[in-house]
């Protein structure tokens, strides 16, 4: 058993306040491997902005979750010898689906753990979110919960359709479940594809598809329900089309690939949106650089070669997120 607090990690509690008094949000980066982790850490560094390290149930059995539990760690060592004196770095569990994952993670020194309950029926969902919440909090652990089903792809989260969350029951949700805060769907959606293409209009200038806004009045009627109350939105990944692009250029094939537009995120950072968890458009900076590098030099076979190019383009997307459209730099000097 050990506690985050001994691994120089943070809660989301102070974090997520002044982010939603602040009119700002904190990004959630999903990580897998050491180059995604040296990207954000060096992002985060270099803008001065809190970061929320997110490890998924893929990522738990690509990387096992000690390993990454050590890596995260790891992190805040070198954010400090990056010149970071006091980084504000939460490990959270993304999307776990019981009481035994969620325990499991916050015994090894995980500070923010989410429980996805929102397949279940209301009374469920409530039921298993305020069994979480009562072991995390014994530790100092804040806990993220979901209402409302959201479409898409996310390891293993699939949902067909989405539902976006009713506003008449987050009040009784966040009452009754003591939640630190709450994901809800408003038409984000996980994956590169997140809309089908005769969801959405075509863009004559662009030949572009434009998905549909996002339904920001359940966003603003859920902040009149609970103001202050913080809100994080999942499947925020917007889709850079130049990555697709180079992506498609050097072999691969992704077709109508739509996320959502970045103009729309940095609206919901202003409101009581706190966190907006990316983690498509690194994958995709990534494999846009691996891609390129490695048709352009055919005869390169030293992985370093080919992963420090990935590794700075998902840096310069990190900072771009921070900076362009969740306004969290300087937030943590
Ligand atoms: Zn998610």
């Amino acid at each position: 058993m050990v506690n985050y607090k001994e691994l120089g990690l943070v809660n989301t509690k102070e974090m997520f306040a002044k982010a939603v008094a602040g009119g700002y949000a904190i990004p959630a980066f999903n990580f897998n491997n050491m180059e995604q982790l040296q990207a954000i850490i060096m992002a985060a560094a270099e803008t001065k902005s809190p970061v929320i390290l997110q490890v998924s149930k893929g990522a738990r059995n690509y990387a096992n979750q000690t390993l990454l539990r050590y890596m995260a760690e790891g992190a805040v060592e070198y954010a400090k010898e990056l010149g970071w004196e006091n980084p504000q770095i939460v490990l959270h569990l993304d999307h776990g689906d019981s009481f035994e994952t969620c325990k499991s993670c916050v015994d090894m020194g995980f500070s923010s753990v989410m429980i996805d309950a929102s397949s279940k029926p209301f009374e469920e969902n409530i039921a298993i979110t305020k069994q979480v919440v009562e072991y995390a909090h014994q530790h100092g652990v804040t806990v993220e919960a979901e209402l409302g089903v959201l479409a898409g792809v996310e390891d293993e989260v699939a949902a067909e359709e989405s539902h976006y969350t009713k506003p008449e029951e987050v009040i009784e949700f966040a009452t009754r479940t003591g939640c630190d805060s709450l994901a809800i769907s408003i038409g984000t959606s996980h994956g590169a594809y997140k809309f089908k293409p005769e969801q959405c209009t075509l863009d004559p200038q662009t030949g572009r598809l434009v998905p549909p806004p996002l339904a920001f009045d359940v966003l603003h009627e859920v902040e009149a329900k609970l103001p202050g109350f913080p809100i994080v939105l999942h499947g925020s990944s917007s889709v850079p089309q130049d990555e697709v692009d180079t992506i498609n250029k050097f072999g691969g094939k992704l077709e109508a690939a739509v996320g959502i537009p970045e103009e729309q995120l940095r609206e919901a950072s202003k409101s009581a949106v706190c966190k907006i968890n990316i983690d498509s458009d690194s994958r995709l900076a990534m494999t846009a650089a691996i891609r390129k590098t490695m048709a352009e030099n055919p005869a390169e076979f030293d992985p370093r070669k080919y992963l420090t190019p990935a590794r700075e383009s998902m840096k310069k997307l990190y900072i771009h997120k921070i900076v362009n459209v969740l306004g969290s730099d300087g937030k943590a000097l």
